[in-house]
């Protein structure tokens, strides 16, 4: 299946594998190995000169994650990929390959909280500065972008207020200034968004997500449009940083992947019902949905989205306690952070993954004390109606 073009739902199951080469084992073997041995001392030296393909070190590769490697790639159209220990572990990889001291990073504002916390890190200890803007219009973009900015860092919809972000308008400008586009797509997965086809340079995702989407790995993945960087980063960041996955983990991505698409729609069908449920209720000002038709931003979740996705955000009435309480009353929805897993989860960002950002940007955010996010999961939808309206009773 290396080289064959198919459609997406079909490279979630095949892509980069070939049973003959593995015994013909119809499932991806897992090769738990953390080295290789060589026939004899020549081909050692060959394969460390780079002048023979095959196993060396699991660091610097492995039969397994070679796999979920090419299969990644595949899905997001790029032409090659890299896969870490973790969602952090591929944004640092890709931030420290793209920077040098002295060099800016323009970002959208709302992302992640410890991607925010490397740029600190990054700004203290190296020399490499950035800025949050609201980058809505191509007069903005301009304005916030400075002479040494060599990257635009963006995610889509921004978390947990589901902000779109136009990615073909910042690729457009960016390109204009040579300027390299990343965008972190975890909230859309690949099944609904594939940000190098609107002309960005990398791709990156939490797999620890939807992609695994069975909350039981912690994984990242990048993906880029050029082989030979992606390769570069491989031997130059990832060897020598060591922020690997480990065969296991990728082993089971292999395994989430397969049913990528499955579940994305149902995720997306389940959360389609909750939103409509939630707008009848009286106790909840605001329901925030990239797919909903009175969000003034649907245009473009339709131009660059397959569908909504599963992830909620509203506000609640009432402030901080009666969040609370309602959050204590759920029996069947968990309360826990992560997301694109089977299970629904509900989290209060203002007292858990936005709890660092200090308050007047908190509120400039729009992460009031009464907002909360949902996770939708692959539940039975009126069950997740049920518990939630059950809840809403008790306020
Ligand atoms: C979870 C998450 C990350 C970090 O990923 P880990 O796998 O937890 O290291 C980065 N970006 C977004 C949008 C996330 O949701």
């Amino acid at each position: 299946m290396n080289d064959e073009k198919v459609q997406k739902e079909t490279a979630y199951i095949h892509t980069g594998y070939q049973s003959a080469n593995h015994q013909d084992s119809l499932a991806v073997p897992l090769y738990q190995t953390s080295t290789f041995a060589f026939e004899t001392a020549e081909q050692g030296a060959r394969r460390f000169a780079g002048e023979e393909t095959g196993g060396v070190y699991s660091r610097l590769g492995n039969p397994t994650v070679r796999v979920l490697e090419e299969r990644m790639a595949a899905i997001e159209y790029g032409e090659g990929a890299l896969a870490f220990g973790s969602g952090m572990a591929a944004v640092s990889a890709i931030l420290v390959h793209l920077t040098k001291s002295g060099d800016h990073i323009l970002c959208t504002r709302g992302i992640y909280g410890c991607t925010f916390g490397l740029l600190n890190l990054l700004k203290e200890k190296y020399n490499v500065s950035h800025d949050l803007a609201i980058l809505n219009t191509e007069e903005a973009i301009e304005a916030a972008i400075k002479p040494n900015t060599v990257c635009i860092y963006i995610e889509t919809p921004i978390n947990p207020t589901m902000e779109m972000v136009d990615i073909a308008l910042i690729t457009k400008v960016a390109k204009k200034h040579k300027i390299r586009v990343v965008v972190d797509n975890t909230f859309s997965s690949p099944y609904l968004q594939n940000p190098l086809t609107l002309g960005a340079d990398f791709v990156l995702h939490s797999a620890t997500k939807y992609i695994n989407g069975h909350g039981d790995v912690i994984a990242g993945i990048v993906v880029g449009s050029k082989k030979e960087e992606i390769e570069e980063i491989r031997f130059s960041v990832q060897k020598d940083f060591g922020g690997i996955i480990s065969p296991f983990d990728a082993w089971l991505l292999i395994r989430g992947l397969k049913t990528m698409h499955v579940r994305m729609d149902r995720h997306t069908k389940n959360a389609e019902k909750v939103v409509a449920y939630l707008k009848t209720v009286s106790l909840v000002d605001n329901v925030y949905y990239p797919f909903d038709e009175s969000n003034p931003q649907f245009p473009i979740a339709k131009k660059q989205m397959k569908g909504g996705g599963g992830l909620v955000s509203f506000t609640v009435k009432g402030g901080l306690k009666k969040v609370q309480k309602l959050m204590n009353e759920l029996k069947l929805i968990k309360i826990a952070v992560s997301l694109g897993d089977a299970e629904t989860l509900i989290q209060h960002p203002a007292t858990m993954t936005h709890s660092v950002v200090p308050e007047n940007e908190r509120l400039e955010m729009g992460i009031t004390d009464g907002l909360l996010r949902l996770s939708v999961g692959l539940e039975n939808d009126m069950d997740l109606v049920e518990d939630l309206k059950q809840a809403f009773a008790k306020l």
